[in-house]
C-alpha cells in the first residue's frame, strides 16, 4: 500500500493526462484483476488505515481524524486473526496511527508521517536512522523479512509506503525522471465551484492558494538531506528555481507552474514507488513464492491532482473516495480481468480473514472479496457503498459529510456549524462531478431512493445519530495557506 496514490497516477488505469508510466504496478494488473470502483470509507490516512485493519468503520473503530485520535490496538484487526491462524505477520513503513502496531511478529515503521530523506524508523520499538530514501529503505526492509522468515510457514506481509504524501519528495536519482515535461491540465484546474455549495467554495486546498511555495513547491530544501544529498537536491531544483523566480509569475501562469512542479514531484515519488514494487516482484518471481502468494497494491485513499484545482484528498469525489487497487491471485484471478463492482478497504479484513480460513467476526462491515476475485460476485453485493468523512476545521477546512456512492451516482450531506446541504452528482453526464443535480426534478426518482437508502445504511451500520464532537479533531483552524487566511 501506499499513502495518497491516486489512481489517475497508475497508467493502468489510463487516465487521460497519461501521467506516468508504472510498468510494474500495471504488471498486477495484466496478471490480475484491476479493480475500477475500489473506495475508502474516509478519505484520510489514519482513518483509512484503521478501518482497513479492523473492517470497520470509523465509528466502530474510534479513529475518526489525523489530529486527535490515537489507534485502540486492543481491538480485533486481521493481522491479529492470522498470527492467530499461524502465520507470520509483519508490518513495514508508514503506520500512522499513533499507537504501536499490534498482530504482528516484527514491525518497523515511521514515526508519524516520517521523512523521505534518511528516516528515522521505529523498529519493535527501539529508534533506527536509516541512511537513504523512504521507499528503497521500507522495500529494503521488506526484503530483509521476507528472506529471514521460516520458510514452513505463510506470511503476511504490509509494506507500507510513505510515498507519495505531501512534501512530495522523490528519490535524488529521479529527479530528472520526466526531463521538464510539461504535464497536460485537468479541465478543472481553474474550477470556481459554480453549482456546488458552500464547502467546495470554502476548502483550504487550492494550488493556488493553499500550496505553499517553500516546503511543497521546493523553493527550500528539505532539512534532512546529507551534504551529499543535497548537492545534487541543489544541482537539479536550483537551476529552476531561479529561472522561476526571474520570471515573476503571477495569477494563472503561477498556478500553472505550481500544478507543473506538484506534478514532477507527486510523479517522481511514483517512479520510486513503482521501481520498488518491481523489486519485491523480482524477489517472489526468483524464488517461485509468485505462484502462491496474493498480492495486493493499493493506496490508503486516491488523491487530486489539480481536478478543481486542488491537491489532498478527504472529500467523497471519485479522485479521492476512489483508490487504485490491483490484485494478482495466480490460478483464482483470471489475468487481465478488470472488476467495476464497488469494493472498499473494509473488505479487505476480510477477505483475508476468508482466505486464512478464520471465523468472521459479527464486528466487521465489509465483506469478503474472494467469490469477487474468483470472478463470480455474488447477486446481492453492495449497489450503494457508504462514505463518511469527519475532520474539520483543522488542515484543508473540508465539511465533514456523508453520502453514498453508487456506480452512477455520489449523493452527499455537507454539514459543520456553518453549512447544511445536500448535493447530488450524475456522473455518467458529469464524470468530472462538477454540477450538483440534488433538486433537479429530473433526478428526483434516483434522489428519494438515495436519500432513503442512505438512512437505511446509516442505521445498519450504528452510526450515531449525533456525531460525538470530538470526531471532528482539532478545533483549530490550521489554515496551510501562502496566501491570508479566508474569514
Ligand atoms: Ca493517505
Amino acid at each position: 500500500m501506499s499513502d495518497d496514490h491516486a489512481w489517475q497516477a497508475v497508467s493502468a488505469y489510463g487516465e487521460s493526462r497519461q501521467l506516468i508510466q508504472t510498468p510494474n504496478i500495471d504488471r498486477l494488473a495484466k496478471e490480475g484483476m484491476r479493480f475500477d470502483h475500489c473506495l475508502v470509507n474516509n478519505a484520510l490516512c489514519g482513518p483509512s488505515r484503521a478501518s482497513t485493519l479492523t473492517g470497520t468503520y470509523s465509528h466502530i473503530n474510534g479513529f475518526y481524524n489525523n489530529t486527535n485520535c490515537r489507534f485502540d490496538g486492543s481491538q480485533i484487526t486481521f493481522p491479529k486473526f492470522l498470527q492467530g491462524v499461524g502465520y507470520q505477520t509483519a508490518m513495514i513503513g508508514k503506520w500512522h496511527l499513533e499507537t504501536d502496531p499490534t498482530g504482528f511478529d516484527h514491525w518497523e515503521i515511521l514515526p508519524g508521517q516520517g521523512r523521505y530523506y534518511n528516516p528515522p524508523m521505529i523498529r519493535d520499538g527501539q529508534m533506527v536512522i536509516h541512511p537513504g530514501y523512504a521507499t528503497d529503505i521500507i522495500t529494503d526492509l521488506s526484503l530483509d523479512w521476507l528472506k529471514q522468515r521460516d520458510p514452513a510457514k505463510p506470511f503476511m506481509l504490509l509494506c507500507w509506503n510513505k510515498a507519495p504524501h505531501r512534501e512530495w519528495e522523490p528519490a535524488l536519482r529521479d529527479l530528472d525522471f520526466d526531463h521538464d515535461r510539461i504535464y497536460p491540465q485537468p479541465e478543472s484546474l481553474f474550477d470556481d465551484y459554480t453549482g456546488r455549495g458552500l464547502a467546495e467554495h470554502d476548502q483550504d486546498m487550492t494550488i493556488a492558494q493553499t500550496m505553499r511555495m517553500k516546503e511543497d513547491c521546493k523553493l527550500v530544501a528539505p532539512p534532512d538531506l546529507s551534504p551529499e544529498q543535497r548537492k545534487a537536491w541543489d544541482a537539479y531544483y536550483v537551476p529552476r528555481n531561479e529561472a522561476f523566480l526571474k520570471k515573476n509569475l503571477t495569477g494563472r501562469a503561477l498556478t500553472e507552474w505550481k500544478y507543473n512542479r506538484y506534478m514532477h514531484d507527486y510523479l517522481g515519488c511514483i517512479k520510486g514507488v513503482d521501481d520498488n514494487v518491481g523489486r519485491i516482484l523480482k524477489y517472489l518471481d526468483d524464488t517461485g513464492l509468485a505462484a502462491n502468494t496474493i498480492v495486493i497494491y493499493s493506496s490508503d485513499q486516491g488523491f487530486f491532482l489539480g481536478e478543481h484545482g486542488w491537491f489532498d484528498k478527504r472529500w467523497i469525489f471519485q479522485e479521492s473516495a476512489r483508490t487504485p487497487m490491483l490484485v494478482r491471485w495466480p490460478g483464482t484471478v483470471r489475468p487481465g480481468s478488470v472488476n467495476r463492482d464497488l469494493v472498499s478497504n473494509l473488505d479487505l479484513a476480510e477477505t483475508f480473514l476468508q482466505l486464512a480460513g478464520a471465523t468472521i467476526p459479527e464486528r466487521m462491515q465489509g465483506r469478503s472479496l474472494v467469490p469477487v476475485l474468483a470472478g463470480a460476485t455474488p447477486a446481492d453485493w453492495r449497489s450503494a457503498f457508504y462514505y463518511h468523512y469527519y475532520e474539520y476545521p483543522a488542515w484543508h477546512h473540508v465539511s465533514p459529510h456523508y453520502g453514498l456512492i453508487t456506480d452512477r451516482f455520489t449523493l452527499a450531506h455537507f454539514y459543520s456549524p456553518s453549512v447544511d446541504y445536500w448535493e447530488l452528482f450524475d456522473r455518467e453526464k458529469d464524470p468530472g462531478e462538477m454540477r450538483s443535480v440534488f433538486g433537479d426534478p429530473a433526478y428526483a426518482e434516483v434522489q428519494s431512493k438515495l436519500m432513503e437508502e442512505v438512512l437505511r445504511q446509516r442505521v445498519a451500520l450504528k452510526e450515531p445519530a449525533k456525531d460525538d464532537p470530538a470526531s471532528f479533531g482539532s478545533t483549530e483552524d490550521l489554515r496551510a495557506s501562502d496566501a491570508p487566511a479566508k474569514k
